[in-house]
């Protein structure tokens, strides 16, 4: 009688993962996670999530990709110093993507 309460409590705790489709998050989810993405922080259903996303939604790609050249820009600027003409374009470009 002990037992087969313990069997059915356990099997209640157990939470069911229920198959599902593939969940596609949107671009709210997409810039949260983007940074980590970047940074390859991103791994299994997350990371591959973000990729999916990234496939159809051109405005994340893109700004996935200017992260990427402003990630290589920093890079960049802790080498060597940057000539004032680099500087301006770059803030010109800063400003095509400011929504
Ligand atoms: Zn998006």
């Amino acid at each position: 009688m002990h037992v087969m309460r313990a069997l059915s409590s356990a099997s209640r705790g157990k939470r069911q993962s229920i198959m599902t489709e593939p969940r596609v998050i949107d671009c709210e989810e997409a810039l949260r996670r983007l940074f980590e993405y970047l940074d390859a922080e991103l791994h299994g259903e997350p990371q591959r999530e973000m990729a999916q996303h990234l496939e159809r939604c051109r405005s994340c790609f893109s700004r996935i990709e200017f992260e990427k050249r402003l990630k290589a820009y920093t890079a960049e600027l802790r080498r060597e110093p940057v000539p004032p003409e680099v500087e301006r374009r770059f803030r010109t470009l800063l400003d095509t993507f400011k929504c």
